[in-house]
């Protein structure tokens, strides 16, 4: 996969180098977006028309940048807390694109015209509104390249962790059986690799109905066999 992240603070994206996302099979370059300023100050900005507090980040430099940068078939994503929520569903179909592009908005984001031009997909990692889009992509390219074959050691821990398949993870344990007087479930121990399913899927259910209602409404019917619905 090759990826390619403009921004005004490249120096933002070097965790990427840490760690997972150092041995993944990704391409990555990070661009300064004033890379592709023609005036003295390496302006990005400039005041908002129909007035109003803040700056906007002008269109020349940002289209100078991704005409140099996206490839055909590239997609572009913007990170903007007014896109469509980020989700592990849209974390998997990212993984299986070939080129993906980063445009990070600072201030009070980028020109819409833009985003128009280059139908870039806004895209938002919550309710809430960080200072830019920088720590959105960290975030976006952990969970995409987690993704990706070969990055993970044991790739079936991708099967049963959180979003995967509509649920949140069972809680999980491990030694010592006993801390501070709080025990492991008995069913962890016994051995009984069916009792131990059944527990973690029991477990999976009544976490998610407690604290994401939300996620069992959207289940798949089809996906519930007789002991769940019984639960
Ligand atoms: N004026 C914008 C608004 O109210 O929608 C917020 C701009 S914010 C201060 C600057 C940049 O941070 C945005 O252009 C975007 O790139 C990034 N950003 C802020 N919150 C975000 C979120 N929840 N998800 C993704 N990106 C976000």
């Amino acid at each position: 996969m090759r990826v390619d992240i403009i921004s005004i603070f490249p120096d933002y994206l070097a965790p990427l180098d840490l760690s997972l996302m150092g041995k993944a099979p990704v391409a990555l370059t990070v661009h300064d977006l004033r890379t592709w300023t023609s005036d003295v100050h390496r302006t990005v900005d400039d005041t908002p028309y129909g007035g109003g507090p803040g700056m906007v980040m002008r269109p020349e430099p940002w289209g100078l940048a991704l005409d140099s940068v996206l490839s055909p078939g590239a997609r572009l994503l913007v990170p903007s807390p007014a896109g469509a929520p980020f989700t592990q569903k849209m974390a998997h179909a990212l993984a299986e694109e070939e080129h993906l592009v980063f445009a990070c908005g600072r201030y009070e984001g980028i020109d819409q015209r833009v985003i128009e031009h280059y139908a870039a997909t806004e895209v938002s990692l919550g309710d809430y509104v960080l200072f830019g889009g920088e720590v959105a992509v960290l975030v976006m390219m952990e969970a995409i390249v987690r993704l990706l074959p070969g990055v993970l050691g044991n790739a079936s821990s991708l099967d049963d962790e959180s979003h995967a398949h509509g649920l949140l993870e069972t809680p999980v344990y491990t030694k010592p059986a006993s801390w501070r007087e709080h025990e492991v479930p008995a069913v962890l121990r016994s051995g009984d690799h069916g009792k131990v399913a059944r527990w973690r899927r029991d477990q999976a259910l009544l976490r998610t109905a407690a604290r994401r209602p939300d996620l069992l409404a959207a289940l798949d019917p089809a996906t519930l066999d007789k002991r769940d619905i019984a639960l």
